[in-house]
């Protein structure tokens, strides 16, 4: 329960600061540093020991419109038209303004986080996430989040006026009884025990509850059961608190979920290899839909299938093409990744039935040669598959929740009737995202989008508000 107070004299104070920040992934450090940037005392909060949450597991893909990056590379690109993309993707169920408002920062947020915070990020030509209609993803060299976060935590370290805490779980907000305005929290320090923290201004960048079956079962039951392939600290208290003052909220049924991550092994293949050509049949050696539509919604086709498996088929220009990826990488290093130099092999390695997996075979090869139409009417092919021939066991997983509070341009928390929540700031997955009510609308990247965008604006606000 949220502690409401009459009045500040009511409440002794352990700690004070300017801006508090709940949550050391994305959204909290880039808050931070742009809270800190204009002249803002910062306390950045982690329940964990380590910083970096969701954001330390993705791929660093950082969508952005009309960056220095892309015109360098000769890519034509305006917010308008990626956000179009989001909205053909959502069905136009996301906010309209926010999302044009999130596709009109993230040059702003890319070019703040090479040229001024010092984060090394290149732009993506090698390879096109479907749904994206210009090469518009910024991401570190390894393709791996956890290069941001090592660097994002690098330059926090040296900022003065950043205190950070980690294995500090915020266990509550403290708020005025009258207004419902938030003042303050109260943190558990590994060691200390319960600290209050008076903070004029307090900025949720606590993520969404991926890792919260309650909630899960509550909002999105058809992946409470399914494998939880995000990070374990996040259990949706930043939602819930809002909840608890009035905030409203949206979308929660909508999250990402990936129908690739290899199984058992527990690693994602990366759907960069779907994308160049790979397709999965079901332990029958069928196919079972259109692998291109999207690797969000293809985990719940992915998890109706026998034991909620299936078998990822590519070959050796894939393999070759896809070598770079640092999850695929380790998914060859761990023996995921098994080869067979004839198709009736990789049916034996993977128990599928061969006469059927290469009629399977012949029929992808003949719609990726343009012989055919594709029985699943998939459109994109790089080729048809020739021998020898790879194969992954994979499932579909849940990877984060892309519903919550809702907020305005300012990333203030608002209530059903528009009015925002005094002094409460929020984003990443703590705030609704920009990817409509279900798994369908979620296009790829969308989860950084929200989180770096939002951290950005909510810490330039909050600072820019302590002003007189
Ligand atoms: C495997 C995987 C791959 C992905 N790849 C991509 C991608 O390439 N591009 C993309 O756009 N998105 C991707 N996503 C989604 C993306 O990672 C998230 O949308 C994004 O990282 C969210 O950032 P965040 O800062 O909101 O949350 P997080 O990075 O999860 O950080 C939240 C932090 O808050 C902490 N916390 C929670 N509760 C408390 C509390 N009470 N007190 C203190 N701290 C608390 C958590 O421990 C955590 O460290 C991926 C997700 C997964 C799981």
């Amino acid at each position: 329960m949220i502690q409401r107070i009459k009045s500040e004299s009511d409440i002794s104070w352990d700690v004070e600061t300017d801006v508090a920040v709940v949550g050391g992934g994305a959204c909290g450090m880039i808050a931070a540093l742009a809270a800190e940037e204009r002249g803002a005392e910062v306390l950045l909060l982690e329940k964990e020991k380590k910083v970096g949450g969701n954001t330390s597991l993705s791929q660093g893909m950082i969508p952005a419109a009309g960056t220095r990056f892309q015109k360098a590379a000769g890519i034509d690109d305006s917010p308008e038209l990626m956000a179009e993309d989001i909205f053909k993707k959502n069905n136009y169920e996301s906010d309209r303004e926010i999302t044009l408002h999130l596709c009109r920062e993230s040059k702003n947020l890319v070019e703040w986080l090479v040229d001024s915070v010092g984060i090394h990020l290149d732009i993506v030509t090698d390879f096109i996430y479907p749904g994206h209609s210009k090469h518009r993803i910024h991401a570190p060299s390894t393709r791996k989040g956890e290069q941001i976060v090592k660097e994002l935590r690098n330059v926090i370290s040296n900022r003065k006026n950043i205190l950070l805490v980690t294995q500090a779980p915020v266990r509550d907000l403290v708020a005025t009884e009258d207004n419902g305005g938030v003042i303050g929290l109260e943190v558990e320090i590994f060691g200390q025990g319960i600290n209050r923290v008076r903070a004029p201004k307090v900025i949720l960048a606590c993520n969404g509850f991926g890792n919260n079956k309650e909630m899960l079962r509550k909002y999105i039951p058809e992946m409470a059961e399914a494998f939880y392939f995000g990070h374990e600290g996040n259990t949706g208290e930043g939602i819930l608190w809002g909840m608890e003052l009035g905030a409203a909220t949206q979308h929660m049924g909508a999250y990402q979920a990936h129908g690739s991550v290899a199984y058992p092994h527990a690693t994602l293949l990366t759907w960069v290899v779907v994308v160049n050509g790979a397709f999965q049949v079901n332990k029958r050696g069928k196919r079972f839909s259109n692998e291109y539509t999207g690797y969000s919604e293809h985990a719940i086709e992915v998890l109706n299938q026998e034991d909620k498996v299936a078998i990822e088929v590519f070959d050796d220009r894939i393999y070759h093409s896809v070598l770079g990826f640092e999850d695929f990488n380790q998914c060859v290093e761990i023996g995921a990744v098994r080869k067979a130099e004839t198709i009736e092999e990789l049916a034996a390695k993977f128990q599928l039935p061969p006469d059927e997996l290469k009629k399977t075979l012949e029929s992808f090869n003949l719609a990726a040669e343009g012989k055919a139409q594709d029985p699943m009417g998939r459109k994109n092919f790089q080729g048809p598959l020739k021998p020898p021939y790879y194969g992954v066991q994979v499932t579909g997983a849940l990877f984060h929740t892309q519903g919550g509070l809702k907020v305005n341009e300012r990333a203030q928390v608002v209530r059903p009737d528009g009015n925002t929540i005094p002094n409460l700031y929020a984003g990443g997955g703590v705030a609704v995202g920009v990817s409509g009510s279900g798994v369908k609308g979620y296009s790829s990247a969308n989860g950084l989008l929200a989180a770096t965008v939002l951290g950005k604006i909510a810490g330039e606000e909050a600072a820019k508000s302590l002003k007189p």
